[in-house]
């Protein structure tokens, strides 16, 4: 059983869910134990208890738990990997990338660690001088999704303990070996008791209680706007600081100047690898006139020759979708995207493989509109519509035509263009001639309008959510 982690010590409850393999759903991997409301109040102790000695714990100390982490991932890479293909679903190759970014992300934390924050001058006030510091927080609560469940977590733990924080994770259902893996790594580096904890359960119940307490300083969220929404209005009632990062339907526009398998492979590659499942996928592929039909025929081909099939299998591109809840709200996107006048022009069909999974094959839906709902919504799968545009300018317009802004992308080979698709395009993150997935560590991640709220997550940036400002004042 996979216990929860409060203070340093694993600890088992009456209550647990089965944690199936998405590849083959004969294959249980472990069960999870499930946390209350008390257990979480319990974990805040701890986090809270634990946040004076962290928060003095100094540089060296801090730099020591994150190096030895990130060393700690990097060596386990391939079989924490074959663990997170096996519980998400994403390929071997896949997830080991995703297992080596986690890694990455201590690193780069670890050297952050050491780098000293703050600024001395001189008072307005004649002999009086002035210190601004970045002080930890304090206790923070992280709540994570499934679709990434190794690079989402250590992208959020990694700067709440370089900056001094104590941490409270509580990792989607549907991955919690994942989740537990990497606690493990950071236990296991010297992280004293406390620092980390780990509670699992329901989002309304286990979630909800991190968002309702006054003790828990900051919420770091990643997952749906619904979500998202709800926790940032619940969260105001105890006034603790709040970052988002909520979901996307995010544009790839195509111009008649581009180089046409560039395009179409950033298409391929960014709809549909990691089943779709990445919150900077390619939703809406908007392509102009000239060069229209010749990427259609040419997505269309790669589509229906993607190879779907258990995770682990050598050869496969695309692993299953999560769940079944998930392939079923795919599977009733496309039908609604039919009714309302859509073509699945490939792929789309619910698929049988040796292992009983949820597989699809990823699906292109042409002749669509901007106002139709699969434009409109995210559908979290590997599902992208076309979107047809006279010239540059419309696709821009279409690109912009969206409730949500993560990512932007455009293939062209003309400077001006791309240069002014990175000014206008209405996205936190723009890709040119690269496919809208894909992107480091070492800089800012996020987006605007419904994509995300508060401050970026990584690189530098992180600090701003992972630390308060003070400033002092000394007459000498
Ligand atoms: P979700 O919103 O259903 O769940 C996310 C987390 O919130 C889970 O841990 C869940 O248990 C918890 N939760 C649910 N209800 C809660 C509540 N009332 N109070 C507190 N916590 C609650 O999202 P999901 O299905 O796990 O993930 C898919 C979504 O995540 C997609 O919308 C995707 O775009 C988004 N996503 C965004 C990013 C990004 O950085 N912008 C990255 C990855 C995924």
């Amino acid at each position: 059983m996979i216990p929860l982690l409060i203070n340093g010590e694993g600890i088992t409850t009456g209550q647990v869910v089965a944690n199936i393999n998405p590849s083959n759903t004969a294959d249980v991997i472990d069960e999870a134990a499930q946390a209350d409301p008390h257990h979480v109040q319990m974990a805040i102790a701890s986090a809270r208890a634990a946040a004076p000695g962290w928060a003095m714990a100094g540089p060296v100390e801090r730099h020591r738990v994150l190096a030895k982490t990130a060393q700690g991932l990097q060596e386990r890479a391939a079989e924490l990997g074959h663990l997170l293909a096996r519980e998400e679903g994403k390929t071997r190759a896949e997830a080991i990338a995703e297992v080596e970014r986690a890694a990455h992300i201590f690193a780069f934390f670890a050297g952050e660690a050491l780098r000293l924050g703050g600024e001395t001058g001189a008072s307005m006030r004649p002999g009086v001088g002035v210190e601004v510091t970045p002080e930890p927080l304090g206790v923070v609560a992280l709540i994570t999704p499934w679709n990434y469940p190794m690079a989402i977590p250590a992208w959020k733990i990694a700067p709440a303990l370089c900056y001094g924080n104590t941490v409270i994770l509580k990792p989607a259902e549907l991955v919690p070996s994942c989740a537990a893996a990497l606690i493990d790594a950071i236990n296991a580096a010297g992280a004293p008791a406390g620092v980390v904890n780990l509670v699992m359960g329901a989002g309304r119940v286990v979630g909800a209680a991190l968002v309702d307490s006054p003790a828990v300083d900051g919420l770091s969220f990643t997952g749906s706007q619904a979500t998202g929404q709800a926790i940032a209005v619940a969260a105001a009632k105890s006034l603790k600081r709040v970052q988002l990062e909520m979901g996307g339907s995010n544009p790839l526009v195509v111009l008649d100047d581009c180089d046409l398998e560039l395009a179409v492979t950033c298409a391929v590659d960014g709809s549909f690898y990691s089943t779709g499942q990445r919150c900077t996928a390619s939703r809406r592929l908007i392509v102009t006139d000239g060069v229209y039909s010749r990427f259609v025929e040419r997505v269309a081909e790669r589509v229906r020759a993607l190879r779907v099939d258990d995770a682990l299998k050598a050869g496969t591109e695309i692993g299953p979708v999560v769940s079944d809840e998930q392939l079923e709200q795919n599977l009733q996107a496309l039908e609604t995207a039919r009714r309302e006048g859509g073509s699945v022009r490939a792929g789309g069909e619910r698929l049988t493989r040796a292992t009983p999974g949820h597989y699809m094959q990823p699906a292109l839906v042409t002749d669509t509109t901007p106002e139709m709902t699969l434009n409109r919504e995210e559908v979290f799968g590997p599902i992208a519509s076309v979107l047809r545009a006279r010239d540059y300018d419309e696709a821009l317009k279409l690109a912009n035509d969206t409730p949500f802004g993560l990512t932007a992308g455009v293939c062209t080979q003309s400077l001006a263009r791309s240069t002014h698709f990175k000014r206008h395009a209405q996205a936190g993150m723009v890709m040119v001639n690269l496919p809208t997935a894909g992107v480091d560590v070492h800089v800012p991640f996020g987006g605007r309008k419904a994509s995300s709220y508060g401050p970026r997550e990584q690189g530098e940036y992180a600090r701003t959510f992972y630390t308060i400002m003070k400033t002092a004042y000394t007459r000498a």
